[in-house]
């Protein structure tokens, strides 16, 4: 239950390039409150001044969220009025505000959110994959290792990706999506909403070749594993294709991440099969 005379915490998007992203009911927000809590003071500081809003700002991002959070509930719950944002886009998705949020839900804070600008959804509606179903997985982990593995988990996920990503792993990320997944469709979506926007729309394996050019702010919006896989494949006809990856160079851990990827069999189970 929620409890009267106590603020609200209004989380407020913010644009992801371009200032006009910015909403009326945001502008609207930020004159009611009292102040705004924000990622980077800096940066809102500039938004603010750009949108001719003077309000003070408070700190709190990524390293001092809990202690940080503490001050602000502590405000809401005084009647204070506060609205958070981060850098860009949605605070809370790829961004500080998480723990803030739960922090309100605890002490029955009314919480109020606005839509506005978010860069996953606006790379996929027009990125030309399936919107239908799809998952947001946000960022990969930068260890090549780690984010491999973690691609591993959603080799078999028959819906379309989102993946933020920035630019200095762009080109080994692509390349592991290609080891991955296999060829499959890809859209990069770059500086979104920005003077130089630009979708490539191409496939993983194109895709795992770009050396250079891409720069700026990118979402992968990558099809999700679609094919028809047969079940029906006989134990020894595994073992066969199995030996035919292995003398053409491949790993023995890349042969079953192959086979996986083609036939309806659990990786284990592979993994036995090659084993003999
Ligand atoms: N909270 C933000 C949102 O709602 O979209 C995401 C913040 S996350 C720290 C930053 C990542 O979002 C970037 O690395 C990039 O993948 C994506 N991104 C943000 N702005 C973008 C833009 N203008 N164009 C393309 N991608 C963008």
């Amino acid at each position: 239950m929620q409890r009267n005379n106590i603020g609200t915490l209004y989380l407020v998007p913010t644009p992801i390039g371009n200032l006009k992203d910015v909403t009326s009911r945001a502008l609207e927000i930020y004159n009611l409150v009292d102040y705004i809590a924000c990622e980077d003071t800096r940066n809102t500081s500039k938004l603010l001044h750009l949108l001719g809003i003077d309000k003070p700002t408070f700190s709190c991002h990524e390293h001092n969220e809990l202690t940080a959070s503490n001050k602000i509930i502590s405000d809401l719950l005084d009647g204070k009025n506060i609205a958070y944002s981060s850098d860009a886009g949605m605070p809370c998705i790829s961004d500080p505000g998480y723990l803030l949020l739960n922090k309100c839900i605890e002490n029955n804070i009314n919480i109020i959110p606005l839509p506005g600008a978010n860069a996953a959804l606006t790379a996929l509606i027009a990125s030309g994959l399936e919107t239908k179903h799809f998952l947001f997985y946000g960022f990969l982990d930068p260890k090549i290792s780690q984010k491999e593995r973690e691609l591993e988990d959603l080799i078999n996920f028959p819906y379309t990706i989102i993946f933020y990503e920035s630019p200095h792993k762009i080109y080994d990320t692509l390349k592991s999506l290609y080891k991955i997944f296999g060829n499959r469709k890809i859209t990069i979506c770059r500086e979104l909403t920005k003077l130089h926007e630009e979708f490539i729309r191409t496939n993983l394996l194109e895709a795992s070749k770009i050396e250079d050019n891409l720069i700026g702010e990118m979402v992968l919006i990558v099809e999700g594993n679609n094919k028809e896989k047969s079940s029906s494949i006989d134990d020894e006809s595994i073992s066969e294709l199995y030996n035919k990856l292995i003398n053409n160079g491949l790993s023995n851990k890349d042969a079953v991440i192959a086979l996986s990827a083609l036939f309806d069999i659990k990786k284990n189970a592979l993994k036995k099969l090659t084993m003999k």
